[in-house]
């Protein structure tokens, strides 16, 4: 079985995904694979009952921005990933992250699981979208907290 070349670990910045980066960086050694970052900004719907809609507020969104990319910086940091090999995204987790790995030659996503039941399942998690959507490997990391 041929070995894993370039692993990319989607992060959401929570604490329990220590657990999952733990296990993308072991991939990566044991591998001897690149191991590329993703986060995405997901584009939430700001809404106000009295007054319909707000316009997304595009300062806000610049914060937000700003503040995921200095967690990543500092993840990348901590797990020896190069900026180059740093993704900050916006849109929906999912499909950003399948695009980054579609992109980039990715051959295994690494995501977090809490292994949801009922109404959640239906909804589908992050690992369930990625797995539905991707064309290389991907691994469900099972979250300890479940
Ligand atoms: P969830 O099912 O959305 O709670 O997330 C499960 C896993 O999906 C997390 O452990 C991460 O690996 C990944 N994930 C969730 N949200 C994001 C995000 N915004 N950007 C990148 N990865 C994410």
């Amino acid at each position: 079985m041929n070995n894993y070349k370039h692993i990319l670990l989607a992060v959401d910045f929570s604490e329990h995904g220590k657990q999952v980066s733990a296990k993308a960086k072991q991939l990566a050694e044991q591998n001897q694979a690149r191991l590329s970052l993703v986060h995405v900004v997901e584009n939430l719907p700001i809404t106000d009952a009295a007054y319909g809609p707000i316009p997304f507020d595009v300062d806000l969104t610049q914060e937000w921005m700003d503040a995921s990319q200095k967690h990543l910086t500092d993840l990348g940091a901590q797990l020896g990933v190069p900026e180059q090999q740093q993704w900050l995204e916006m849109g929906s987790a999912k499909l950003e992250i399948v695009r980054v790995a579609d992109e980039n030659g990715v051959d295994l996503i690494v995501v977090g699981s809490h292994g949801r039941h009922g109404l959640a399942l239906l909804l589908g998690s992050t690992a369930n979208g990625v797995l539905h959507h991707a064309k290389c490997d991907v691994l469900a990391v099972r979250l300890k907290d479940d």
